[in-house]
This record gives C-alpha cells, sequence and structure tokens, in this order.
C-alpha cells in the first residue's frame, strides 16, 4: 500500500500499488484512479 495525502480530509489516504484505487479510513473515501487521478478524485469530491 502507498500513503497520499487525502484530498478530502487531513489525514493519510492508501492507493494500492497499481494506484487504481484510493481508499481513506478517515473520510471513508474510497475512489477509483484512472487514468487521471484529479479528474476521479474531483468526481467524488
Ligand atoms: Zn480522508
Amino acid at each position: 500500500m502507498i500513503k497520499i495525502d487525502c484530498p478530502l480530509c487531513a489525514g493519510e489516504a492508501s492507493a494500492d500499488e497499481a494506484l487504481t484505487l484510493v481508499t481513506c479510513d478517515g473520510c471513508g473515501l474510497a475512489a477509483e484512479i484512472a487514468p487521471d487521478p484529479f479528474v476521479a478524485l474531483e468526481a467524488v469530491a
């Protein structure tokens, strides 16, 4: 797992090794990332 800054809260999110799924225990984020991570995250927000 890869730790990244969560885009939705002040916590850390976890991404799988292929960077296709990001999850955050702090706020419940669960976003698939493909092909553009920023577009995917904005869609969730
Ligand atoms: Zn979060």
